[in-house]
């Protein structure tokens, strides 16, 4: 069975052939960044063959074309009716949907609808369906949601202390994301102790970061809230911080919500911290020459990071595994030296040679806890979902 993985933003698409079977190996795979800009660029590889190019691409349409071209140009398929079924991330399901979904028409109107409250996620993805329905029309589309794996957390987690209304009229509660992610790295995690039971913590730590708490497989609490900016300081965005504060600073700074809201997801986080750059690669290099904003920079994201693990170490009761993935906790080794140097009285030690060498299991013989690191893969847990939902 062959799957077509389609990831919409709003200025790229990522894209994946993946072969459904045991393994769930990617036969195509690919990104186009910049859409709508004036130079975009494209980049595809299939085992050995790989391509890239910078050219105008102005769609989300035209991106999928490019990307259709490339797989017939790499011999991968010879049509497109080899594609069995298309998947589509969708960022924000609401309340409505917490498992892999056929895009029908009620679907796509209540992912329409849902763009109030994501407006900067929804709509990118909805481009990816329009488009992708009209190149591939024999196939079932469905759609994973990124919200889908958290819907299981209790009241207690999902409501914030605010008025009911808000709640009841407005939709506003704890939803969290990255988790098709978090879904992927708990399954992994649970493969390595070599049982479907336990309390885990999954660590992932990208451009957006998120933490979650997952008990017997059932997710029971998520540092991303209402929308991606809550949480824990990230590449651009500040996290959670005293909800006064931008009430206060937007007065203060005579600007309005929008431009505020800009500021909170572009200009904060590491950014803000470092005053030089989001990307943790960076900060560590200058950290090295003992740059003082640099240090501080780890410094503090180890120190949030390390209380919101050990929150949800709390809210387990107890603690199994303690798993890292995406971009930073995939090889920033010594943020995870210093998130675990907090985690001590938890039991967490690690191996450290294990843990400079970003091994799969960097913790030591004496530690009682399992710290792991895992390679984040969206696309195999999409696929996944999707086979088990034609089955
Ligand atoms: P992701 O969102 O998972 O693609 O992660 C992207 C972020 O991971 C980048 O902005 C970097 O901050 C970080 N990152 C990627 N590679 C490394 C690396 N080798 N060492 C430290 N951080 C990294």
């Amino acid at each position: 069975m062959k799957l077509f993985i389609v990831n919409a933003g709003s200025s790229s698409l990522k894209f994946q052939l993946i072969h459904a079977h045991k393994r769930f190996d990617t036969l195509y795979e690919g990104i186009v960044d910049g859409i709508g800009r004036a130079s975009c660029f494209f980049e595809a590889s299939a085992g050995k063959k790989h391509t890239h190019y910078k050219k105008r691409i102005p769609k989300h349409a035209r991106a999928l074309k490019e990307a259709i071209n490339i797989l017939f140009e790499f011999g991968v398929v010879d049509s497109l009716k080899e594609i069995d079924a298309v998947g589509h991330r969708v960022v924000h399901g609401g309340e409505k949907y917490s498992k892999a979904t056929k895009l029908t028409k009620p679907v796509i109107q209540n992912i329409e609808a849902l763009s109030e409250i994501a407006p900067l996620h929804n709509p990118a993805n909805l481009e990816g369906i329009y488009a992708a329905k009209e190149y591939i029309k024999h196939a079932p589309h469905i759609a994973i949601f990124d919200t889908a794996f958290h819907q299981t957390l209790p009241e207690k987690a999902y409501r914030y202390a605010v008025p009911r209304e808000w709640y009841t009229t407005y939709h506003i509660r704890k939803y969290g994301f990255h988790g098709t992610n978090h879904r992927y790295v708990a399954h992994q995690t649970y493969n390595h102790l070599g049982k479907n039971k336990g309390k885990i913590i999954t660590c992932h730590l990208g451009n957006g970061s998120s933490i979650s708490a997952i008990k017997d497989n059932v997710c029971i609490d998520t540092s991303m809230g209402f929308t991606p900016l809550e949480g824990i300081p990230m590449g651009t965005r500040s996290g959670s911080i005293d909800p006064a504060l931008p009430l206060y600073m937007t007065e203060k700074l005579n600007i309005d919500t929008n431009k505020m809201d800009t500021l909170l997801n572009n200009k904060c986080g590491i950014l803000a911290l470092s005053e030089k750059s989001s990307d943790v690669r960076d900060i560590w290099a200058k950290a090295q020459k003992k740059n003082k904003k640099a240090c501080f920079t780890l410094e503090k994201l180890a120190y949030d990071i390390a209380l919101k693990i050990g929150s949800y170490a709390a809210a387990l009761n107890g603690l199994d595994a303690l798993s890292f993935t995406a971009g930073i906790g995939e090889n920033a080794w010594y943020l995870r030296r210093d998130i675990c140097s907090y985690l001590s009285h938890l039991g967490i030690t690690l191996d450290s040679r294990k843990n400079r060498a970003n091994s799969t299991a960097i913790h030591d013989k004496k530690s009682s806890v399992h710290v792991l690191v895992i390679k984040a893969n969206e696309g195999k847990q999409m696929a996944r979902e999707i086979a088990h939902y034609l089955q």
